[in-house]
């Protein structure tokens, strides 16, 4: 099957060969022609399944007809990133339609936004606060919406967005075309679909998509040297990009200072930065002047960057979801990727209930020659003159070395 096959306006099929997609992904193949008929939908599927290509190929083409200068469809989704990330993939379909479409999310003058919605868009790519909050002033005009889509609905559940996006929702015309997108179905979201879907047609892909195209491999290490192995580690794969996770903001950002120090380039991305220089991280790893991005989960949550060749769990996720959508940021599309997760004895629970999901075991790896027993002490780099430092070429350990 082809994107021929759709009956796509040819406007669109130019952003389509753009964009260089040649064939649908599933999700793309099982929801277009539904929602092309107008129907509702439940599309559920992980990350990087090609889902906003399967809502916005069909609302492009809605759009093409009828009216322009007034919002028409409205995209909700959870973090600014997928916000930009959703208006760019927009624009790269749209390109040739003249349809015009506007990121709104907070952390951002929103005067700004407000000349641009004056100007006049057809499609809104909003956060659910700040799209409150232009309701709210009046600065922001929902009454022509003939299309609402609720992308990462369970992400935006678990960030505590369902009252906003209820609000945004008594704020909609009823007869209107609804779409809601989600990679798990809880029970607050399947309620939320029972309340606001027609009829709705449900599109699944399988659970199983990134184990598929991801290697795994599991790298036992003591908490203290993980930053350690980690620049080891770094040194022997030949990365194009790779995604590091930590637990805390904090330790993304000391990990990344630490990868730079050891001649790494890196940045990190966490809730402290300020938007202007989250917006560069991002940029600076997209186009490859970064080759090493460390992040949290909730600053990493659903960064789409096709190129990223390996994910690394500094951390262990603290849900098997977690892991699931931090491993969903690499081997997408038909691409491969590694995913390789620093553990120590704590994260035993995890590994067994990961392996249990994935039902395989997860490969163990050693990395020879890497001091793996060298003390506490003298782990932070920070102080290269310190007296301990002799410790570590006591040869004690390297003896030890010698009997792993
Ligand atoms: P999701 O929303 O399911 O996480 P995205 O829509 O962000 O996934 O798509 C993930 C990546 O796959 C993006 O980089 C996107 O450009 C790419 N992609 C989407 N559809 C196709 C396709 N049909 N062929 C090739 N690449 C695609
Ligand atoms: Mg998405």
């Amino acid at each position: 099957m082809s994107f021929e096959s759709f009956g796509l306006h040819p406007s669109i099929m130019d952003g389509v060969a753009a964009l260089k997609y040649v064939k649908p992904t599933p999700i793309q193949l099982q929801s277009i022609p539904p929602v092309m008929q107008g129907r509702d939908l439940i599309g559920l599927a992980q990350t990087g399944t090609g889902k906003t290509a399967a809502f916005a190929l069909p609302v492009l083409q809605r759009l093409l007809n009828g009216p322009r200068g007034r919002i028409r469809a409205l995209i909700i989704s959870p973090t600014r990133e997928l916000a930009e990330q959703i208006g760019e993939a927009i624009n790269a379909l749209g390109q040739r339609t003249g349809l015009k479409s506007l990121p709104i999310y907070g952390g951002v003058s929103m005067v700004h936004q407000v000349q641009r919605l004056r100007a006049g868009v057809e499609i809104v790519v909003a956060c659910p606060g700040r799209l409150l909050d232009h309701v709210w002033k009046g600065t922001i005009d929902l009454s022509q919406v003939e299309v609402l889509i609720i992308d990462e609905a369970d992400r935006m559940f678990d960030m505590g967005f369902m009252p906003d996006v209820r609000n945004i929702l008594r704020c909609l015309e009823k007869p209107r075309q609804t779409l809601l997108f989600s990679a798990t179905m809880p029970d607050d979201i399947r309620r939320l679909a029972r309340d606001i879907l027609k009829d709705p047609v449900t599109v699944q892909i399988g659970h199983t998509a990134p184990a598929k195209t991801v290697s795994h491999a599991l790298y036992p290490v003591k908490q203290h040297r993980k930053t350690s192995l980690l620049i080891e580690l770094l040194r022997d794969i030949e990365a194009d990009s790779v995604l590091v996770f930590t637990r805390t903001k904090h330790r993304a950002e000391r990990v990344a200072q630490q990868l730079k120090q050891a001649g790494y380039r890196a940045t990190s991305l966490q809730g402290n930065l300020s938007q202007p220089r989250r917006q560069a991280a991002l940029n600076g790893f997209r186009s490859g002047l970064y080759k090493v991005l460390v992040a949290t989960d909730v600053a990493a949550r659903g960064i789409d960057i096709l190129s990223i060749s390996h994910v690394v769990n500094y951390d262990m996720p603290e849900t098997i979801d977690g892991y699931t959508h931090r491993i969903g940021r690499t081997g997408r599309v038909e691409k491969n990727g590694d995913a390789l997760t620093l553990v120590t004895s704590a994260d035993a629970a995890m590994v067994q209930a990961i392996e249990r999901v994935l039902k395989a075991t997860l490969e163990r790896r050693t990395l020879k020659g890497f001091d793996y027993a060298l003390p506490v002490a003298d782990n932070s780099g920070r102080h290269p003159s310190h007296p301990q430092r002799q410790q570590r070429r006591r040869p004690v350990y390297r003896k030890r070395i010698g009997k792993n």
